[in-house]
């Protein structure tokens, strides 16, 4: 990562005790505003001694349990309820969330494929670079809280890419079991090593993301989830007193490589032979693709490469080669 510093700021101070709600100005100059930035809203709650801790959502703007459990937080979270630290930022990619899409319609950026960001870059590579360089370089714990957008829609689970160091690995796991989401799906090979996870503990924190629902909503099950995951991960950690642990304690999965996944090959209609929390074996069929434009053509029929339960799926049925139509994860 480049050493020039970076030109967001906060315009609050992130270091006095007390609690401040404000922004982080990324610049962006416009024909509409020559002068002017993009305003991500950020808070700050501190006191005493205790872990900094970090909290985003928003990440991806589609996603929706992570950005409304923050506001709630955000709201909520007083000086006194907290040892140490947090810092709360509910929309991290704000002009995604704004237009409500994973992406950015700035600069076209996916703010989870840009880690450690760029000072000098776009706007979504002045946040990544922002986060990397100030935010994580302060803070010793992370949760980044996804879900599966719109394009996408999970069984509610953390998501974690494995830590290398073994110490690491274990503080990771325990506050994975701490946050309480019926699952923790434990990734070993990352899809992408630009994310905001993947420079979290890269930086030494007790981090995760997680993919909560999706289906571009939310639902009062997956909601609880967050609201709930975010207290449970602060109490575990001694930021703030403890809360009530989740009755069922977390099922550890893991995603090992390609035959978990199962993609779109041709354009099409898909119509899935599965649902969400099914256990399927390989060579079982996923569904088929049917050729809207060619009616007398017979579909295309998909099998699962792999064994598995089904944790995530396409929602869109209009699929085109390279989609993700479906993934599976096994018990570890
Ligand atoms: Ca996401």
């Amino acid at each position: 990562m480049t050493t020039k510093p970076s030109p967001v700021r906060a315009d609050i101070d992130l270091e006095a005790p007390g609690k401040r709600v404000g922004h982080v100005r990324v610049p962006h100059s416009t024909h509409e505003s020559a002068y002017g930035w993009i305003a991500v809203p950020i808070a700050v709650v501190k006191n005493g001694e205790g872990l900094s801790v970090l909290l985003t959502a928003g990440n991806h703007g589609d996603e929706y349990e992570g950005q409304i459990a923050l506001l709630k937080l955000m709201r909520e979270l007083q000086p006194s309820q907290v040892s140490g630290r947090v810092i709360i930022i509910p929309r991290l990619n704000l002009p995604a969330a704004a237009a409500g899409r994973r992406t950015s319609p700035i600069d076209d950026g996916n703010l989870n494929r840009v880690f450690p960001g760029d000072p000098e870059g776009t706007p979504t590579e002045q946040i990544a670079h922002y986060v990397t360089s100030v935010l994580l370089a302060q803070t010793q714990a992370s949760i980044d809280i996804h879900s599966g957008g719109s394009s996408l829609e999970y069984l509610p689970c953390a998501f974690a890419r494995v830590p290398e160091d073994a110490g690491l690995r274990a503080r990771q796991r325990a506050a994975l079991q701490a946050f309480g989401a019926p699952m923790a799906i434990m990734v070993e090979k990352p899809q992408t090593n630009r994310s905001l996870s993947a420079v979290a503990i890269a930086a030494g924190h007790v981090s995760f993301a997680t993919e909560i629902g999706g289906a571009g909503s939310t639902r009062p099950a997956t909601q609880a989830i967050a609201d709930m995951g975010v207290r449970r991960f602060l109490a575990h950690l001694g930021v703030i007193a403890s809360v009530p642990p989740v009755a069922a304690p977390t099922r550890l999965m893991r995603v090992v490589g390609a035959e978990h996944y199962v993609y779109g090959r041709v354009r099409g209609l898909f119509e899935p032979d599965f649902t969400l929390g099914d256990v399927v074996k390989r060579g079982d069929r996923a569904g088929w693709i049917h050729f809207p434009e060619e009616p007398e053509r017979a579909p295309r029929e998909l099998c699962f490469e792999g064994d598995g339960l089904v944790v995530c799926r396409r929602v869109p049925s209009l699929v085109a080669p390279g989609d993700c139509l479906v993934h599976l994860a096994s018990d570890m």
